[in-house]
């Protein structure tokens, strides 16, 4: 159905993202195909595109992707949100997640109806921001999805479904759905996800940091750190994650990371609060996941939100 009718339609899953924007005449689509017949099953190393982010969150040995899951919007939309739909969620700003009349009256943007972007006018891409939560820890796990489409099944890296692009920001198919995920399972490995959010109830991350780390003794033998909401894809940062390889966590140590971390996330000024500090923010967000992970002394800077 999706190959035959192209752009004219789109999937749903849970249609906690889909539905709003269709009423805010975001998406101009004749039909819509339903995924209710995705696998929900959640087990240690594969997860049914079709779970809910609610049954995801119970399975605390999932650690950072149960954390993930756990707190994305708030628990109405985590009943019916799920794994799939997370993964392929449109990206995010202020000039386009608005009424077709508020977007009507400043003129439009490229994402949609318009010519130039608002935030930077003369960029010729679109900056919207990836804002899903468990996209990044699914990348720091070094998880894969399965995708079937008309030409039959594949599995590939999470991280090879995006796109650095606000517009097309899935690298996929549009066609193929995702209908898996596939978490490696290492022996001795933590993770874990901290968020930071305007209100803990039900907001979308302005920044985020899901952190993978193996330990040889107090000594970390390998590690992988992603971030959500602070580019038009999940943003791995492999030199910081890289710094850490053979080191052990002191404080100093974690805060080097971290600053390594927030080197490349470049937000702009087109989510919640202002940019500056969103990008100050993203230190914090890494210590405090560095240290939820591994245990190590993290910021002292406590946040106020999840
Ligand atoms: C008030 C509010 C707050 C929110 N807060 C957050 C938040 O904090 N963090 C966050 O990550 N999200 C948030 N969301 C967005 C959304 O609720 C979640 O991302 C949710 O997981 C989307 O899953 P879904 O199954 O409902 O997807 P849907 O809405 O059904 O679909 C989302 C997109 O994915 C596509 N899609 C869905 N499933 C598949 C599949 N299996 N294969 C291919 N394409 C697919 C759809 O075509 C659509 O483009 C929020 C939404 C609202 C309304
Ligand atoms: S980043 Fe620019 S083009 Fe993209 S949605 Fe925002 S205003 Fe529109």
């Amino acid at each position: 159905m999706a190959a035959d009718l192209g752009p004219k339609a789109m999937f749903v899953a849970g249609g906690t993202d889909l539905f709003p924007k269709l009423k805010r005449r975001q998406f101009d689509v004749e039909a819509l195909i339903g995924l209710e017949f995705l696998d929900r099953t959640v087990s240690p190393d594969r997860i049914g595109a079709g779970a809910t982010l609610a049954d995801i969150a119970k399975h605390s040995e999932l650690q950072g992707y149960a954390q993930a899951a756990g707190l994305v919007s708030s628990p109405p939309l985590r009943n019916a949100g799920t794994a799939g739909g997370n993964l392929c969620v449109d990206t995010r700003c202020n000039y386009y997640d608005m009424t077709y009349e508020w977007r009507k009256a400043i003129g439009y943007c490229m994402k949609k109806d318009g010519d130039i972007c608002l935030v930077a006018p003369s960029s010729p891409r679109c900056w919207a921001v990836s804002s899903s939560d468990t996209a990044p820890m699914a990348i720091a796990l070094d998880a894969t999805v399965v995708l079937a489409g008309p030409e039959g099944e594949r599995e590939a890296p999470v991280a090879a479904l995006y796109q650095d692009d606000g517009i097309q920001y899935m690298a996929k198919k549009p066609e193929e759905i995702v209908t898996a995920l596939r978490l490696p399972r290492v022996a001795g490995s933590r993770s874990a996800y901290v968020k930071l959010r305007r209100r803990g109830s039900i907001d979308f991350p302005i920044a985020g940091a899901a952190v993978w780390v193996q330990m040889d003794g107090d000594t970390v033998a390998a590690c992988r750190i992603a971030l959500s909401a602070v580019a038009s894809h999940p943003l791995e940062v492999p030199a910081a994650a890289a710094f850490l390889v053979g080191k052990r966590l002191d404080a100093e140590t974690v805060t080097a990371a971290a600053e390594l971390a927030a080197k490349p996330a470049k937000p702009l000024d087109n989510a919640d609060l202002s940019h500056f500090w969103r990008k100050r923010m993203v230190r914090v967000v890494v210590e405090q996941a560095i240290a939820a992970a591994t245990g190590a002394n993290g910021s002292t800077v406590k946040l106020s939100t999840a």
